[in-house]
């Protein structure tokens, strides 16, 4: 009998496709509330709102974490970690596709990230996921506050990486679905706005 062959890991543009039929991809000419402009918006949960789309993309990521030989040894007494809302449902998808032991996430207040009180996490290997990494801060802020509750990130995860991502996280392993090559522009700069694209403004 023949199998048909399934696609275990999507390629970026499938990956892209799927972002853009649930919204959660739009190209056009946006303005973030920082004042610069870009041509990409992402909001990543309207794509995972439909648990299909979620699964497929949660269970790609967690095939390129399996890559990781300390995944793979560290599995199932290991922790899946994700930063505040956006990177929860990753988390779920992502522990359950690797049978991961547990999950938590950090609280996030003025900029701030936090464990809750008597979460102990020492001496836990923790996979960090996100559904976006856009400046690289989060993730970096969350690399630290692992650190500093006496658990060990061994490896890092998420849906889509924007490529000017800043992050200093040694050789700590990090898997994207999707590399982004997304540039902010001043308005004075922008390419769009030289070009008399109409601007529209987003929250977030
Ligand atoms: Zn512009």
């Amino acid at each position: 009998m023949l199998v048909p062959k399934v696609q275990l890991i999507p390629p970026p543009e499938k990956v892209l496709d799927l972002l853009r039929s649930t919204g959660a991809l739009l190209e056009g000419h946006f303005e973030f509330p920082n004042g610069k402009h870009s041509d990409f918006y992402f909001q990543m949960p309207l794509a995972m709102r439909y648990h299909g789309n979620a699964r497929v993309l949660n269970v790609a990521l967690s095939r390129l974490l399996r890559q990781e030989p300390e995944v793979l040894s560290a599995l199932p007494n290991c922790a899946v970690v994700a930063p505040a809302a956006g990177g929860i449902p990753v988390a779920f998808g992502v522990r359950e596709a690797l049978n991961a032991n547990q999950i938590f996430w950090a609280e996030k207040e003025e900029g701030r990230y936090y464990f809750r009180q008597y979460l102990d996490a020492r001496g836990m290997k923790c996979i960090l996921v996100d559904d976006i990494v856009r400046s690289g801060r989060g993730i970096q802020l969350m690399v630290d506050l692992i650190r500093q509750a006496g658990a060990e990130v061994i490896a890092i995860g998420s849906l889509v990486h924007y490529k000017d991502a800043q992050l200093d996280i040694g050789d700590i392993p990090y898997y994207w679905l999707v590399d982004i090559d997304c540039k902010f522009h001043d308005p004075k700069e922008c390419p769009a706005c030289n070009a008399g694209v109409p601007v529209e403004k987003v929250w977030v």
